[in-house]
């Protein structure tokens, strides 16, 4: 099968001919119809994410058909369409027994972070090499297999290329405004950088009854969808804007939740800056893992909150059924994330679209 692979950090990805092997006892083959372009592949392919495990299928936000099951596998059949989620929890363990999967830590989830099943090992090589899926997942190919607890089901009727963005952008930013900060109604929200995630948080901002929503970028096209998507403000930026006296000046005496997705530590500190007392800043953004966050002293002596995000803390079997029927609903808009779709050979097209800045998603079609 074909597949989007990046041997060395820093280089375009290369289409390879993979070898797939059969799945093995609780685990499934996708067919994968579609898979958005994150920034978090991006930052791999910067070689600024510990998830890089060169060589490598990119890719972590698919969906598509399943084409085979293994041994055991009872929650999925052949045919049914499913979202390949951010990550597997291993489903034993005291957090995930508990339901708090996201803090699952178990050699079984390690693995899957850095592409390997449960036992250590991977389904796919190259002329006999060791092949590794992102995060499990390996959305930019043609086929990924993956266990069974990486898998949700959707209903048919839900267009493939939407619903794998529910894999990482759309779950992360939902979650990070209603799952982590918990937006409550009336709110005032800003969220900074309005991306494939941004614009989700700006959804979850508008689903949650939040009555101000200041969305801020340095792209008028970006802040335009923010617009569409629920935002009632837009602050357009420039890269030497002071953002927390500038989101002041809309909202004086500052918000009450700021979203730093952007991934800038000093970023972070504007948008913290920019919070009312006893308000919530949430960095959802990846920086660097080395950076480190200065935020003044006197900032704190007013109950704000500081809180990381990784993946919305999503609980994937919970809220991709819930993403599914807030979109079938009409609550939430799917079809405006998706700036352009390519083929597979096209990949590096995405990226560099990326880089750019100027889209919200690309979506590959394997
Ligand atoms: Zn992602
Ligand atoms: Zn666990």
């Amino acid at each position: 099968m074909r597949a989007a692979v990046m041997h060395e950090t820093g280089k375009p990805l290369v289409i390879e001919e993979l070898d797939v092997e059969s799945p093995h006892a609780g685990e499934v083959v996708v067919r994968l119809a579609a898979s958005g372009v994150c920034r978090s592949d991006l930052h791999v392919i910067e070689g600024e994410s510990p998830v890089a495990t060169p060589p490598m299928v990119l890719g972590h936000e698919g969906a598509g058909l399943v084409e085979e099951v293994g041994e055991g596998v009872r929650g999925v059949s052949v045919g049914d369409a499913v979202v390949v989620a951010l990550y597997g929890p291993c489903g034993s363990c005291d957090d995930c027994r508990s339901g708090d999967i996201t803090n699952c830590w178990s050699e079984t989830r390690t693995h899957n972070m850095y592409g390997r099943m449960a036992d250590g090992t991977t389904r796919l090589s190259l002329d006999g090499a060791v092949i590794t899926p992102m995060v499990g997942s390996g959305s930019l190919a043609e086929l990924s297999v993956v266990r069974e607890s990486q898998l949700v089901k959707i209903d048919r009727d839900i267009p493939l290329d939407l619903a794998c963005l529910a894999g990482c952008g759309v779950t992360t930013g939902i979650g990070a405004a209603l799952n982590i900060a918990q937006v409550k109604p009336g709110a005032t929200v800003a969220v900074i950088g309005c991306g494939g995630v941004g614009l989700n948080v700006v959804q979850g901002a508008r689903i949650a009854g939040a009555a101000r929503i200041i969305a801020c970028d340095t792209q008028a096209v970006k802040l335009d969808l923010a617009s569409d998507l629920g935002a009632t403000e837009c602050l357009h930026v420039s890269q030497g804007t002071e953002l927390a006296p500038a989101i002041r000046e809309l909202a004086p005496g500052g918000v009450d939740y700021a979203f730093e997705v952007i991934g800038s530590t000093e970023v972070l500190a504007q948008a913290f800056e920019a919070t009312r007392p006893g308000g919530t800043t949430v960095m959802v953004g990846a920086p660097p893992p080395s950076a480190t966050i200065t935020i003044a002293s006197r900032t704190l002596f007013s109950d704000r909150r500081l809180l990381g995000c990784l993946g919305g803390q999503n609980i994937p079997a919970r809220d991709i059924p819930r993403i599914m029927r807030l979109y079938q609903q009409g609550a939430l808009n799917l079809e405006k994330l998706v700036s352009q779709k390519l083929p597979l050979e096209r990949v590096n097209e995405a990226f560099a679209a990326l880089q750019d800045g100027e889209l919200a998603r690309s979506v590959v079609e394997p």
